[in-house]
């Protein structure tokens, strides 16, 4: 673009320098944070609707930033995705929830699995099943208590290498889940040809229900659906007890969502562990 015009400026204008700036700052920000390690994952437990019982707990990753604090992954995950920085991330996650849920294991906690999430260009790198084995490996962990959560965009692949990777971690033993179920484009087809054990059904359709009539017949239709083709159903983001009743009546699996708990440190949530057999 020789004749941009005007256009041409617009890249130099103080705020876009400053923007550029920022994001400098912030890659080399995060490579110091995957050196350093300054991560720390939180969990959110997941619950049986049948019985109530502890299934699973969900890794979620937080940034801690020696000067700004505490920072979601919606503000660095996709940074990091884009800078092709994501890779190091996962690692440690990976590493983390494994060896966290090894010792807790020992301290005599319920032998449930650690669900972590992984991106789509994480799911991609060659040697994630590798990467995963040895991980498991090191940790003294069996694969049936590590689940991978992965959007419906890994699965959108007419290349064959999704459905590949995703055998060779079935037959590992990992178990494997589908998050924000519903919100992707992913055909319903590929439910059918891939190795998947449970779609998690996204908190868009659950925070509406009971009230809207169309995210009840939608998660109905899922809840229905996943149960037909021999999938466990996972309620995302579940706040009240309406919620929870209908999902139960829907005989949807398992939920999780601020009813139960937030994402907690390991603190808190052995705080929250220790209240519940408490009672
Ligand atoms: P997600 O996997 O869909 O995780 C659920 C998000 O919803 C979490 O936000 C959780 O704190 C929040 N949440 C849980 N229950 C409720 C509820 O009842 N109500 C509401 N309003 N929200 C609820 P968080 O921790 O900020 O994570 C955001 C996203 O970042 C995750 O969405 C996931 O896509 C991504 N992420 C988190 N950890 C990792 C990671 O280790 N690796 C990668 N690649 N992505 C991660
Ligand atoms: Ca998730
Ligand atoms: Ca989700
Ligand atoms: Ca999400």
């Amino acid at each position: 673009a020789k004749d941009s015009g005007r256009g041409h400026y617009q890249f130099f204008t103080p705020d876009m320098s400053q923007r550029a700036f920022d994001a400098l700052h912030m890659e080399s920000q995060l490579r110091e944070a995957i050196a350093g390690e300054q991560f720390v994952l939180h969990y959110q437990p997941q619950l049986s609707l049948a019985d109530g019982r502890l299934v699973g707990l969900e890794a979620l990753v937080r940034w801690q930033h020696p000067q700004r604090g505490l920072i979601g992954p919606d503000a660095f995950v996709p940074f990091a995705e884009a800078r092709g920085l994501i890779a190091g991330i996962g690692r440690w996650v990976l590493c983390e929830a494994c060896r966290q849920l090894k010792a807790w294991f020992g301290a005599g906690w319920p032998m449930v699995p650690v669900a972590v999430n992984l991106s789509a260009i994480e799911f991609r790198q060659p040697s994630l099943v590798q990467d995963i084995t040895e991980i498991l490996a090191a940790a003294g962990l069996a694969p049936q208590y590590l689940e991978i959560e992965l959007t419906e965009s890994v699965l959108m692949d007419p290349g064959g290498f999704a459905l590949g990777t995703l055998s060779k971690l079935k037959a590992l033993g990992v178990g494997l889940a589908i998050d924000d179920f519903g919100t992707g484009y992913s055909s319903l087809a590929y439910l059918k040809r891939y190795p998947i054990d449970k779609l998690k059904i996204d908190r868009s359709f659950v925070c509406d229900i009971p009230g809207d009539g169309d995210d009840v017949a939608i998660t109905t239709a899922i809840v229905q659906m996943a149960h037909s083709l021999k999938l466990l159903t996972v309620a995302e983001g579940v706040e009240t007890p309406e919620q929870r009743a209908l999902l139960q009546s829907l005989g949807c699996d398992e939920y999780q969502g601020y009813l139960i708990a937030r994402p907690m440190d390991t603190a808190a949530l052995q705080a929250w562990m220790a209240q519940r057999s408490d009672n």
